[in-house]
C-alpha cells in the first residue's frame, strides 16, 4: 500500500501521527491495534520523511496565505506578492519551522498555533496589509 494512502486510512481511523522534532508521535482515540502498531514501527523512518514534507508544505501556504491577497487586491504580479508576504512572514516561518516543528508548539498542518505562534502571525499579517501596492 502506499505510504499516504496508509496515512490517510489511520487519520480517517482517528490515529493521528506527527513529527516533533525527530521523534514520531501518535494520537488515538482508541489503543491501537497490534497490527496499527507493528506498521507505524516498521515505517517510523518513511513516516518522519512524509510528514516533515508535508509539514513543509503547510508552513509554505500558511506563510505565502497572504500572497493570493497582495497579487489580486494589491495588482503586484505573483512573484512580487510572495516575496513581500515572504519577507514580511521571516519570523513567523522561523517559529514554526523552528520551535514549532521542534516542540510541536504550533502544528501547521493542522493550523494550530501557540500564542507565540498568534502573536507572531498577527504581525505579519499587518506587515503584509501595509505593504505597498502596485495599483
Ligand atoms: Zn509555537
Amino acid at each position: 500500500m502506499d505510504m499516504r494512502q496508509a496515512l490517510h486510512r489511520l487519520s480517517a481511523a482517528g490515529v493521528v501521527l506527527q513529527a516533533i522534532g525527530d521523534r514520531l508521535t501518535v494520537e488515538s482515540k482508541e489503543e491501537l491495534t497490534e497490527q496499527q502498531r507493528a506498521w507505524i514501527r516498521a515505517h517510523k523512518t518513511e513516516l518522519l520523511q512524509l510528514l516533515t514534507d508535508d509539514d513543509r508544505e503547510a508552513v509554505r501556504e500558511m506563510v505565502t496565505e497572504r500572497a493570493a491577497i497582495l497579487e489580486y487586491d494589491g495588482g503586484l504580479d505573483r512573484q512580487e506578492a510572495e516575496q513581500i508576504a515572504h519577507g514580511a512572514a521571516q519570523d513567523y516561518y522561523n517559529h514554526l519551522m523552528g520551535v514549532g516543528k521542534a516542540t510541536g508548539c504550533c502544528y501547521a498542518p493542522r493550523g494550530r498555533l501557540c500564542p507565540e505562534g498568534q502573536r507572531l502571525r498577527d504581525i505579519y499579517v499587518q506587515a503584509v496589509e501595509a505593504a505597498p501596492r502596485g495599483r
